[in-house]
């Protein structure tokens, strides 16, 4: 059996960042980081489609944390201890210069996730972190020390750090160290809607519209992008992240009532009677009006009964009650969903109640640590996830 002082479990963005940190910190200490593929790092790499979206340029901590529909409470403590400032320097001090791109989201300047991970391979050399790879673990025991057993032959550790991400099998093992774990759902998903209003519009984006869904206290906003499956963008993966559970309870089979212009559907319908007088001859489904993009408009229009030749001037009520119903109120049938292929991430792990947020320590056992993604914490889009990955990674290094 191989000894070690501590054994960090799963080579990706948080078992990196907590290896490092700790080896940094604690160079006497004998550090080893298992990870079960030939390489590591394989989401950072995907990640933010090949550019790493690393973090995001949110540095109120009480504004940060409503990022995260899992997470929101408990993370508030160690945000003030480690968070997106935070990040940059640390990434910045190790020669990443990272840059904020318009929206928020944070990315190396380089563009490309490989500088992240040449930064942590060079790190983790430059303080002697013993890598190894092929490495899965198998089981978790404890006796004075925690006892791993892997692919490879079997390691003992004062103390260990789970940093698998949302791994089924490890989230078996921790149950069976009495750890509670929340039930997987997919989170940060696309809606899938078959309909004739967005049926030949893929890449239109409407830039900031209010959602919500019909029988449910679920409503985001911001931009939407029509896809050729459906609708996209951050109005939609904001609810795909809020609403993981209520939405998979549902099979991902519910209605969702769009306001293409945050206006009231009164106001709407004033400005269109506005309109019918000021543009009186003008043909309805060429003069897209409330900054809407035109073809988004043009579907709008005929979904309101306005075929193509209709002047404003010969709009009647029931044409304009209906588009001010298609602009402010429109319903779509959702019937699915896709994977965001940019970000993708899993709500569910161990149980939030029984982790220690000033030290991420387990409250059941003494002396292992979570990081990442196997705890029940994840984010809407934006580089919010890596940023709980880094928090917490960092944060166990402290008390290593
Ligand atoms: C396509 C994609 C793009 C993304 N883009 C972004 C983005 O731009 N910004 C952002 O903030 N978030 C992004 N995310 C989410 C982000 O990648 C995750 O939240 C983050 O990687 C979680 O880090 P982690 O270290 O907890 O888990 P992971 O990165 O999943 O790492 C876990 C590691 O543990 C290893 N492991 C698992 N089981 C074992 C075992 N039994 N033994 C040994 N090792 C094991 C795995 O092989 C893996 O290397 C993206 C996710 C995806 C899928």
């Amino acid at each position: 059996m191989s000894r070690r002082d501590v054994i960090i479990v799963g080579g990706g963005a948080a078992g990196f960042f907590a290896a490092i940190n700790i080896a940094e910190k604690n160079p006497s200490l004998k550090v080893t980081l298992l990870e079960r593929g030939k390489e590591g790092l394989q989401k950072v790499k995907v990640s933010g489609g090949g550019r790493c979206n690393i973090t995001h340029a949110e540095f109120i901590p009480q504004e940060l944390i409503k990022n995260y529909p899992r997470g929101e409470k408990e993370l508030l403590g160690p945000f003030h201890q480690f968070m997106s400032g935070d990040t940059m320097e640390w990434f910045e001090k190790r020669g990443v210069p990272l840059k904020i791109e318009e929206d928020g989201r944070m990315f190396p300047i380089s563009d490309s996730s490989q500088t992240i991970i040449d930064c942590f391979l060079s790190e983790a050399k430059k303080h002697k972190v013993e890598i190894l790879y092929n490495h899965a673990l198998k089981s978790i025991q404890k006796d004075d020390d925690w006892i791993l057993q892997t692919s490879q032959g079997d390691f003992t550790a004062k103390k260990i750090v789970i940093a698998t991400g949302s791994n089924p099998k490890i989230w078996n093992l921790l149950q069976d160290l009495s750890h509670t774990i929340i039930q997987p759902v997919p989170s940060l998903f696309t809606f899938d809607i078959k309909d004739e209003r967005i049926k030949n519009i893929p890449g239109v984006v409407a830039p900031n519209i209010e959602v919500r869904v019909k029988e449910t206290d679920l409503q985001s906003e911001g931009p939407l992008l029509i896809t050729h499956v459906g609708m996209s963008a951050p109005a939609i993966l904001k609810l795909s992240a809020f609403g993981a559970i209520e939405l998979a309870k549902r099979g991902y089979k519910f209605e969702i009532e769009i306001n293409f212009i945050k206006q009231s559907y009164e106001d709407c319908l004033n400005e269109l009677k506005e309109l019918k007088q000021v543009l009186a001859k003008k043909t309805v489904s060429k003069s897209a009006q409330f900054d809407l993009p035109k073809r988004l408009w043009h579907q709008l229009v005929l979904a309101s009964q306005i075929s193509d030749e209709i002047r404003w001037a010969d709009l009647n009520k029931n044409h304009l009650e209906a588009l001010a119903s298609q602009l402010t109120k429109a319903i779509f049938h959702v019937d699915g969903k896709s994977t965001f292929k940019e970000e993708f991430v899993t709500a569910g792990g161990v149980d939030l109640k029984e982790i220690n947020f000033k030290t991420f320590e387990s409250k059941l056992h003494k002396h292992l640590f979570f990081a990442g993604e196997v705890i029940n914490v994840d984010a809407v889009t934006g580089g919010f996830n890596f940023q709980n990955a880094w928090t917490g990674a960092y944060i166990v290094s402290q008390n290593i």
